[in-house]
């Protein structure tokens, strides 16, 4: 496999993508050097999927870099990216939020996170129904929660070929995204809609989406 361009990859992808859509570059399994490849283009976002990797990558690499966790949390592996975590995608437990919570205290910081919603058929993909969202958003344990901000949704459609399939996924989420925002709780600014990766991007932007979460398209696929 050639190494991929990656410099040209992230021109060709800011390019297509509409100014009001984030770009988080997924280097989960991918050098420091790759990195600082993207790094050296100008790209400042990146996300990562395991905590202990990303609180390495974060010593090795440029203090300005906003780095976001993307996949499942753990709540004992918190403790290793409380410290400079800039966005938490995926959080799927009231629990997490809580451990969240004491470990930003303990750095006197504030952390942003987005509630991942399940809206794939698949059984293994982790989130919140639609329901325990709303329940959650209106309930006086967030309040609690100093230390967090919940600044919207993230998502991901089932793996399929069937882009109609996708397509009614990511919009289900735009309309629970639309529908939540009404809703008041001081820990909840929702301004973020998380979804769209490598092969669905095009259609999450297309449904909504103003953040996506891509890495194969950039740093070439993982082995
Ligand atoms: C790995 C991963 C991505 C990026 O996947 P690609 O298909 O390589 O773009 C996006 N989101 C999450 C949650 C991931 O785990």
């Amino acid at each position: 496999m050639p190494a991929p361009n990656i410099a040209i990859n992230l021109t060709r992808l800011n390019e297509e993508i509409p100014d009001h859509v984030g770009l988080v570059a997924v280097s989960k399994t991918k050098s420091a050097d790759m990195i600082l490849e993207a790094y050296n283009a100008g790209h400042r976002m990146f996300g990562e999927n395991r905590a202990q990797e990303l609180a390495t990558k974060f010593e090795e690499l440029p203090k300005d870099i906003i780095w976001h966790f993307i996949g499942h949390l753990q709540s004992k592996k918190v403790k290793y990216i409380s410290g400079f975590v800039n966005l938490i995608h995926a959080v799927d437990s009231l629990k997490l939020l809580q451990v969240i919570n004491k470990e930003a205290l303990k750095h006197n910081r504030t952390i942003d996170c987005l509630l991942q919603i399940h809206i794939a058929k698949e059984e293994n993909k982790y989130g919140f129904s639609p329901e325990e969202i709303t329940n959650l958003i209106d309930s006086d344990e967030l309040t609690e929660l100093k230390n967090i901000r919940i600044k919207g949704l993230m998502g991901m459609a089932t793996f399929t070929e069937d882009n109609s399939i996708i397509e009614s996924e990511f919009l289900g989420l735009k309309k629970m995204f639309d529908k939540v925002k009404s809703l008041k709780n001081e820990r909840f600014e929702p301004t973020i809609l998380s979804m769209g990766m490598s092969g669905d991007y095009k259609i999450a932007v297309e449904m909504g989406s103003n953040l996506i979460r891509v890495g194969s398209l950039i740093f070439g696929e993982r082995t």
